[in-house]
C-alpha cells in the first residue's frame, strides 16, 4: 500500500431531522474508493434499496455511532439526499451541470448548482410557514416507505396516484376519515418540512423569460457519475503500469486520488523507476 495512503477524512454533513430513536443530526459521509464504485455500479444502480446500500457504505458515523442499515432506512428522504449530495461533492466535485431546453420557446439554457452551498442553504432554511390547524398526525416519508413503494406491484390504472396514497397510508394516521384537501395540506407541510425530500430548482429563460423548472435527483447524479467496470479496468491497468501497484491498491485509492494521479500519469509525471 502506499505509505500513509488514508482516506481521508469523512466529510461532516448536518441533518434536518435525523432519526426519532435517538439524537442524531450529525453524521460524516466518506468519499467512495475505486473498490466501492465497483460494487455499488455492479448492484444496480438506483432505486431506493441501492440508496441504502450506497448509504451503508459510505455513512461512517450517524449521531456519534457508525449507523444499523434500518437507522440509515429510518432517516427523511430529504436526509438521505443530504448523505448523498454530500458524497457526490467530496467524490466527484460540487459543481452539477444541465443543459435544458425551454418549454415555452425552446430556447436552450444551460444551468449550474454547487452542491456545498444547495446543503447550506437547505439546512439553514426556515421550517416553512405553520401548518394549518386541524391537520391528522403524520410522519415524513423515509427511505423504508420508499423501499417498501418500489416493491409494489401497480394494480390501479393510475400508478402515480396508488404510489400517493400508499406513502400518505403509511405517513398519517386516522387516513380514513381525511378528505382530499386535507391531504393536500398534510402533503404540502410534509415537504415544506423536508425541502431536500424533492429538489427542484427553478431558472429562468434568457430568451423570454419563463420559468423553467429543473430537477435534481441526487441518486441519478451519483448513479450517473460512477466510473464503469471498464474504465476502472483501465485506471487499474495504467495505475500498475506506471508505479506497480496491484489491483486491490489501485481500487482502496479514494476515487479522486485515482483522478490525481492518471492525471500526472497522463501528464508524464510518474517514476518510472530508473532515474
Ligand atoms: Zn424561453
Amino acid at each position: 500500500m502506499i505509505p500513509g495512503l488514508d482516506i481521508g477524512p469523512a466529510r461532516p454533513v448536518r441533518l434536518r431531522h435525523g432519526l426519532a430513536t435517538r439524537p442524531a443530526t450529525t453524521a460524516a459521509v466518506r468519499v467512495l474508493t475505486g473498490a466501492d464504485e465497483a460494487a455499488l455500479g455492479g448492484n444496480g444502480p438506483g432505486g431506493e434499496h441501492w440508496v441504502t446500500l450506497v448509504l451503508a457504505t459510505v455513512v461512517a458515523e450517524l449521531g456519534g455511532s457508525r449507523p444499523e442499515p434500518d437507522e440509515l432506512r429510518a432517516l427523511s428522504i430529504g436526509d438521505r439526499n443530504a448523505l448523498l449530495l454530500a458524497l457526490v461533492a467530496s467524490t466527484y466535485g460540487s459543481l452539477v451541470e444541465w443543459v435544458l431546453d425551454c418549454p415555452s420557446c425552446g430556447e436552450r439554457l444551460d444551468a449550474a448548482v454547487d452542491l456545498v452551498e444547495l446543503l447550506g442553504d437547505a439546512t439553514h432554511a426556515p421550517s416553512g410557514p405553520r401548518p394549518p390547524e386541524g391537520l391528522p398526525a403524520f410522519r415524513l416519508p423515509t427511505g423504508a416507505d420508499l423501499e417498501a413503494l418500489a416493491e409494489l406491484a401497480p394494480t390501479a390504472p393510475d400508478p402515480a396516484e396508488q404510489a400517493r396514497r400508499l406513502l400518505l397510508d403509511r405517513c398519517v394516521t386516522a387516513w380514513h376519515t381525511v378528505d382530499e384537501a386535507t391531504l393536500a395540506a398534510v402533503e404540502t407541510t410534509m415537504a415544506a418540512a423536508d425541502p431536500l425530500a424533492d429538489i427542484e430548482l427553478l431558472l429562468s429563460c434568457a430568451a423570454c423569460a419563463a420559468p423553467v423548472p429543473a430537477v435534481l435527483d441526487p441518486a441519478a447524479e451519483l448513479a450517473a457519475r460512477l466510473t464503469p467496470h471498464r474504465r476502472l479496468m483501465t485506471d487499474v491497468h495504467a495505475l500498475a503500469l506506471a508505479y506497480g501497484w496491484t489491483e486491490p491498491e489501485v481500487l482502496a485509492l479514494p476515487a479522486p486520488r485515482r483522478a490525481g494521479y492518471l492525471t500526472l500519469v497522463a501528464d508524464g509525471e510518474a517514476w518510472d523507476g530508473d532515474r
